[in-house]
């Protein structure tokens, strides 16, 4: 190439900046980011990294300064990660324990961002109040550049453009309308339909941050305070999640409370909003109500908590492709899925990742495509998996037990409900059939690598006549 490869990343989340990092090591190649938000800033929640995308992590050189805000310390080999309690009854019951290859390491996500940012070379140029509203690109012929234009009126150009802009992207609305124009068939038109829009999820998460001192003044034998490991509080059709980030000062806490049977449909309300307690006792009552009567633990964490976040969880539903043309998608703008198997993220590093290690390959802008396909060959049918993954395990965390096809007992639906009458050792038996299942269903994240998909990457880009593997790096 006689100049540089311009790439444009638009939106500045975990994924966005994940991947203008992993591009930074390529020097063929200019990156942009274009962030809506005035500054760069997370929302202050946790989240949890797994094995798998921890070894990313690593690869990017960010795991120093990471691990520094992790309270736990890393180990490697069997750890248990997660403790899982049947809370919705006055004395709660520990019944499963989620052993991993290597700790969950759990972080505060400015924290991520934070550092990512840190490790970004200067020649990454990065712009705020950038809110892109839509770009146009030619279809067939050569590679002409992409042309961006922006909310403020102001416009770019760029070779790629990365469609980084989380669950209501304006990067895939563009995405499924050039599909449906090109493509011209029934199945890319119902998907312009039907992916267009995010869906709720039928779960509302109420996040909430709760400091350790306060929850050790209003319960001092509270299990978090020696934990380890991050709990789960389960009942039906309701859990809870926390664990300690922040070096151990602060419990990242997520009340999720389902009606899955309206999964799938819009959500009437608004999809954020900050419930204050003070202000508005009635809406913090309703909102915890499905954990009246649920063990102390829960009790006092609820207590300690003032203005949660209440967010109504919305996916976007399987697409057929994430590319079009010279525009691509990766992480929530390609594949928001339920943080039931806190991997939404960790798959926006994976997207990130093998995104850069396709486009490092390319030697001409007529390997643009080609680059393109390669990744959506690659990454979409495992990010769609782990997206079904963690749909089922949204209902494995409600007790649900009878799924078909996972768990060794088929029970029908309505036997579900029934959880509590059950005899208590056939109880513990439908118990630890869940845990069972929770923990086959999300072994992938730790008990597998990225590196089989980087190998294969590489070897589709060669095959389509890319460069040799390592080169430029
Ligand atoms: C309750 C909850 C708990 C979760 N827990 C975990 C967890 O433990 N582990 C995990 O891996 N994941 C977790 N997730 C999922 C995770 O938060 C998301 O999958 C992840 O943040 C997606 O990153 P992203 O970069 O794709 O999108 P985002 O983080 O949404 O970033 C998109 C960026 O694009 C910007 N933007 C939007 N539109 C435009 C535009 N038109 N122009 C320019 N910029 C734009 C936005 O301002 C934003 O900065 C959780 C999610 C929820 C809701």
């Amino acid at each position: 190439m006689n100049t540089n490869l311009r790439v444009a990343i638009c939106g500045a989340g975990i994924g966005g900046l994940t991947l203008a990092l992993a591009l930074s090591r390529f020097p063929n190649i200019d990156v942009s980011i274009y962030e809506s938000a005035q500054a760069l800033a997370e929302i202050g929640a946790g989240i949890g990294v797994f094995p798998r995308v921890w070894r990313v992590i690593q690869k990017l050189g960010l795991d120093e300064d990471l691990l520094k805000t992790f309270a736990g310390g890393r180990q490697e080999g069997p750890v248990v990660n997660w403790v899982f309690r049947k809370s919705n009854q006055a004395e709660g019951e520990e019944f499963f324990s989620l052993v991993a290859e290597g700790s969950v390491v759990f972080l505060h996500r400015p924290d991520y961002q934070k550092t990512i940012i840190n490790h970004l070379p200067d020649r990454i140029q990065t712009y705020t109040s950038k809110r892109l509203v839509s770009y146009t690109q030619s279809s067939g012929g050569p590679p002409l550049a992409v042309q961006l234009c922006f909310a403020d009126g102001t416009t770019a150009s760029c070779d790629i453009l990365v469609g980084a802009d989380g669950l209501k992207s304006s990067v895939r609305a563009g995405v499924l309308r050039e599909r449906a124009q090109d493509v011209k068939d029934l199945k890319a038109e119902a998907e312009l339909r039907y992916s267009l829009e995010p869906v709720w999820a039928g779960t509302n998460a109420y996040r909430a941050l709760i400091s350790v001192d306060k929850l050790r003044e209003r319960a001092p034998g509270h299990r978090l305070l020696s934990a380890t490991a991050g709990i789960m509080y389960l009942g039906k059709s309701a859990h809870i999640l926390a664990y300690r980030i922040s070096e151990g000062r602060m419990i990242n806490f997520v009340a999720f409370v389902s009606k899955h049977e309206l999964e799938n449909t819009e959500y009437d309300g608004p999809w954020m909003s900050i419930i204050n307690r003070g202000a508005d006792p009635e809406a913090f009552k309703n909102a915890f109500s499905a954990f009246e009567g649920w063990e102390e633990d829960v009790q006092a964490m609820i207590d300690c908590i003032v203005n949660p976040i209440d967010w109504a969880i919305h996916t976007v539903l399987p697409m057929s492709s994430f590319i079009s043309g010279q525009v691509v998608l990766l992480g929530d703008a390609a594949h928001a899925m339920t943080p039931h198997q806190g991997s939404g993220a960790g798959q926006a590093v994976e997207d990130a990742y093998i995104l850069a290690t396709v486009l490092g390959q390319i030697s001409s802008r007529e390997d643009i495509q080609r680059a393109l396909s390669v990744y959506d060959a690659v990454r979409r049918p495992f990010a769609l998996e782990v997206m079904e993954r963690s749909r089922r395990n949204g209902r494995y965390l409600q007790l649900t037990f009878d799924l078909p096809g996972l768990l060794p007992t088929q029970v029908g639906s309505e036997d579900s409900q029934k959880l509590e009458l059950l005899e208590e050792s056939e109880r513990k038996e439908k118990l630890a059939e869940i845990g069972a299942a929770l923990g086959k269903n999300w072994g992938w994240a730790w008990n597998t690598s990225l590196d089989g998909a980087v190998q294969e990457a590489l070897r589709l880009m060669e095959q389509y006549g890319g460069k040799e593997e390592g080169q430029d790096e």
